[in-house]
């Protein structure tokens, strides 16, 4: 479990969201026993989309963060839901860099710089919404950033953070997105950027137990804060083996029947949890029967 507290400074100019995520990410790194480089990137992505999926108006809207930047960690994706309900992975979850120039995690090297950021929205309607932005930097809080400046007009800063122990499991993990409102006063976004730098990595922070609330009051104690909400996050895979029989069924009679021939036995791994779902010949065949 994690949390995200949403804010507002500056007389409701500002639009604050700022996850605590370090237990989320550590499920995520035990789920996929991923690298710690690994680890960073899809632990910023998972914190990222958590905040994104709450930024969503419907109940049942969910969402999908890609970036294929073509380097050594493949795809990383993650999914989430308007509760704020995350699940994710990268291709390759073993692929780890040595750290960069600045002795950090090189999660924008390990993500690659040559690709896209794509983010899909399902509304509910018939097309989902699809904006994409070039790979700025890779190391998604800034790329992730340029998306909401790019595709929804929306000036905003996103830092986040993953601190990786030296047993490689996770220390800590968080996020703050700071969104300005249309008509809020420019230098406000300076006098931001500037405190951002100011104060110690987030992840640094929470690692010394500050909580979201004391990280907040740290930033904007000044600036008219209220946090008026904090609700729960966590990693949750929704699949299920009936979710996994629609998707066969949906490969079609042919492809179930060649299945079939090849091997008396189906698996299929979940992607996000990696639950394994077994069929054998009799349900192969009750399957082929519902795929007419
Ligand atoms: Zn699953």
């Amino acid at each position: 479990m994690g949390y995200v507290l949403r804010a507002t400074a500056s007389n409701g100019d500002i639009r604050l969201f700022m996850a605590v995520s370090t237990d989320i990410v550590e499920k995520a790194r035990k789920i996929h026993d991923l690298s710690p480089t690994a680890s960073a990137a899809l632990g910023r992505t998972l914190t990222a989309g958590s905040i994104m999926g709450l930024m969503l108006k419907g109940d049942k809207d969910n969402l999908t963060i890609t970036m294929n930047g073509g380097g050594p960690l493949g795809n990383v994706v993650v999914c989430s839901n308007s509760k704020g309900n995350v699940k994710g992975y990268v291709s390759n979850p073993k692929a780890d860099l040595p750290l960069n120039s600045k002795g950090k995690l090189d999660v924008g090297g390990a993500v690659g710089r040559n690709g896209m950021l794509t983010v899909v929205k399902d509304m509910g309607l018939k097309d989902p919404y699809v904006g994409q932005v070039p790979i700025q930097s890779g190391e998604i809080g800034d790329d992730i950033a340029y998306y909401f400046v790019v595709s929804e007009q929306v000036p905003s800063a996103l830092a986040l953070g993953v601190l990786v122990d030296r047993d490689t499991t996770i220390k800590a993990a968080g996020g703050l997105l700071v969104q300005m409102l249309p008509g809020a006063n420019e230098m406000l976004g300076d006098i931001i950027t500037f405190r951002l730098h100011e104060i110690p990595p987030l992840s640094s922070l929470i690692a010394e137990g500050k909580t979201g609330e004391e990280i907040l009051n740290m930033l904007f104690d000044d600036m008219d804060l209220k946090i008026y909400e904090k609700i729960d996050i966590d990693y949750v895979c929704d699949c299920s083996r009936e979710r996994v029989e629609r998707a066969l069924i949906a490969l079609g009679r042919d492809e179930l029947l060649k299945l079939k021939n090849e091997d008396k036995h189906i698996q299929m791994q979940c992607h996000f949890c990696d639950k394994t779902y077994e069929f054998d010949e009799k349900e192969i065949e009750s399957l082929i029967d519902s795929a007419k």
